[in-house]
């Protein structure tokens, strides 16, 4: 019998689509990397799997123990699956920018959920980075997985994210693109691709509001850079371990009202119910299209699902209030009128 002795024997083997209609001024082929097919979602199942098994396979958790992780809410989820199945306890601490439905969510799969301030500096004791190592020194068996600076995140990507890409293009990838938050998906996949061939350009993803654009163009992590924004998942105010950047060879930067629009785009042009970032993704590849020849074969990696963003993407209320659009959207026709 072909069956999965558990969920998240499930993890991987996402399917590639082509693009055909929001990429029609890009001159190569676009291909989308679709990670809402992993079990939790999101691309983030991967590494919070690998970043649990490193840590039983060293001690670092142990039977019973509690995983404590500040999370945006995907690689909760993805550890969630991994605690429920395994047998852990999860505390998910998370920032208030976050939508409810991914704190419903983390819920639903057993997780306790610690909710903290967005706008306050990292090393704040109120900061989700501060009460994550608090909660996990204060927790008997507590373990603190740090995604940002666990090198078992990008070691994910590495082992799976990366041959899948190259095995599914049948090694005739030319370009990755992928929006970065702590940093895993490009820097593993970047360092697989480039190990098969070092002319794949690796291209990154920034918010407005973030510091890795400027920190990869000039080597200085410029604080005037930090602000808050509203896309999720991705831009970061520290410079976690995970970004590699020396397999990254640019980065773009796509603004919250743009990654709105082109994920909703991504709905009705291609039938892909995918979140915000993803918005971000394809807008930075149009962004950077210039670039590109007709024998380039581009993918793009979409993180995960439109139905954690149903309250704000995908509300019109939310997003006539955030003044990205001014009418009805219900089809791309409109979200070009806007
Ligand atoms: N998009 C979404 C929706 C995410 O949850 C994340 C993870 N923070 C990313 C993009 C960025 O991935 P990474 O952390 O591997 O850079």
């Amino acid at each position: 019998m072909k069956i999965a002795k558990n969920i998240l024997e499930t993890i991987g083997n996402t399917p590639m689509v082509q693009l055909n209609h929001i990429t029609k001024d890009i001159p190569a082929t676009v291909l989308a990397k679709v990670e809402y097919f992993n079990p939790g979602h999101s691309c983030k199942d991967r590494m919070a799997l690998k970043m649990v098994e490193d840590a039983e396979a060293d001690g670092r958790l142990v039977p019973g123990g509690t995983i404590i992780e500040g999370t945006s809410g995907n690689t909760g989820m993805g550890l969630a699956l991994a605690a429920v199945v395994k047998g852990y306890k999860l505390i998910c601490v998370i920032t208030d920018k976050q939508s409810k439905e991914k704190m419903d969510i983390l819920r639903a799969v057993g997780a306790k959920v610690v909710v903290c301030p967005t706008d306050v500096e990292p090393t704040d004791p109120r900061s989700y980075y501060s009460v994550s190592k608090r909660l996990a020194e204060e927790t008997p068996n507590g373990w603190y997985v740090n995604q940002y600076d666990n090198p078992s995140n990008a070691q994910a990507n590495y082992e799976q994210t990366g041959p899948e890409i190259w095995e599914q293009t049948e090694g005739k990838i030319t370009h990755f693109i992928v929006g970065v938050g702590t940093g895993g998906t490009i820097s593993g996949v970047g360092k697989y691709l480039k190990e098969k061939n070092p002319n794949i350009k690796i291209w990154g993803v920034d918010t407005y509001g973030s510091v890795f654009k400027k920190y990869k163009e000039t080597g200085i992590f410029d604080e005037n850079e930090v602000y808050s924004y509203v896309t999720e998942g991705i831009g970061e105010d520290i410079l976690p371990e995970n970004v590699n950047f020396d397999v990254i060879d640019g980065f773009t930067k796509v603004t919250d009202k743009d990654a709105a629009v082109y994920c909703r785009k991504l709905a009705l042009e291609e039938g892909l119910f995918v979140g915000m970032s993803s918005g971000s993704a394809i807008k930075g590849l149009l962004q950077l299209k210039d670039e590109l020849g007709p024998d380039d074969i581009v993918v793009v990696l979409f993180h995960d699902s439109g139905s954690r963003y149903i309250g704000k993407i995908f509300n019109d209320d939310w997003m006539r209030e955030k003044g990205y659009i001014t009418n009805e959207v219900s089809t791309a026709v409109d979200l070009i009128q806007n």
